[in-house]
């Protein structure tokens, strides 16, 4: 009885940035749940497209540059257009620059920004105005970070656009709880994704960021799957506005 209210069979979800790392995982992780997924990438996804289906689930691929709003309203008219509903919208799509921030481009803080936390936003409310007009409620799930808690080294626009995804996320839960709109974040730890590639190629930092995982070992994909799955679904109607840290016990040091 309590597996059914995890169950998100007939439900539709989009996931930004799903081509791979954390987005692919959690694009798994809803079909084998029972979803059909609508992904968004602005590079081909086929083979999470081939992984879905093998699950026997359907899934619509939308490319789409996610730097500006720009897409957003037609992607949203094709997934109703498809699917006639949506259910589900995960804001994973996100990106990382490394500079000092003493010779910080305004450039990077821009792309950063745009793609973090502005889009996240205007994709955030233009799936609540579907979700408000189909009266069915909806779930949307933000990707935080731990620098969400944390100041980090040498990535200032990220660090800003993933406070502000704590933020953010808290803010909307308030506004939208009234019409079932339950509203969350997960705060990866640190996972072994193209995103964190240039850490792990730097022997000291490594170092200094395994002896800090209480897990002792890297976060996988696989790791965001279940977290993704559990607030997509029914058994987390009453949670609205938390952000979940899934860090291996980074953040308990
Ligand atoms: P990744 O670089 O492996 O994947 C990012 C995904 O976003 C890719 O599918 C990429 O094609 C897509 N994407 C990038 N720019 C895009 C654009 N302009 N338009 C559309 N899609 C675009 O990184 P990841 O580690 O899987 O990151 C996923 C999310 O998790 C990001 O928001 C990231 O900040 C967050 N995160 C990652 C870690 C980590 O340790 N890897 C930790 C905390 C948070």
């Amino acid at each position: 009885m309590i597996l059914k209210q995890f169950s998100l069979e007939g439900k539709v979800a989009i996931v930004t940035g799903c081509s791979t790392g954390l987005g692919q995982g959690m694009t798994v992780g809803l079909a084998e749940a029972g979803a059909d997924i609508v992904g968004v990438d602005y590079v081909e996804a086929d083979e999470t497209k081939a992984l879905v289906e093998k699950l026997g689930r359907s899934y619509l691929g939308i490319k789409a540059n996610l730097l500006t709003t720009e897409p957003i309203d037609s992607i949203i008219d094709a997934v109703v257009k498809k699917y006639g509903k949506v259910d589900i919208l995960i804001n994973n799509a996100g990106i990382i620059r490394r500079e000092d921030a003493i010779d910080f481009t305004e450039k990077d803080w821009d792309d950063v920004m745009s793609i973090n936390i502005k889009t996240l936003f205007f994709f955030s409310q233009r799936v609540a105005k579907q979700f408000i007009k189909q009266g069915t409620g909806g779930k949307i799930i933000n990707i935080a970070s731990m620098l969400s808690f944390q100041g980090g080294i040498r990535v200032p626009s990220y660090t800003a656009s993933k406070s502000a995804v704590m933020g953010i996320t808290k803010a909307l839960a308030n506004e939208w709880a009234q019409y079932n709109i339950n509203i969350n974040a997960i705060a990866p730890g640190y996972m072994a994704t193209n995103n964190t590639a240039a850490l792990r190629a730097d022997v000291d930092r490594n170092k200094a960021i395994l002896d800090r995982i209480t897990a002792n070992r890297w976060g996988d994909p696989k790791d965001v799957a279940g977290p993704a799955v559990f607030l997509a679904s029914e058994a987390a109607n009453y949670i609205n506005g938390y952000t979940v840290a899934v860090d291996g016990g980074w953040l308990a040091r």
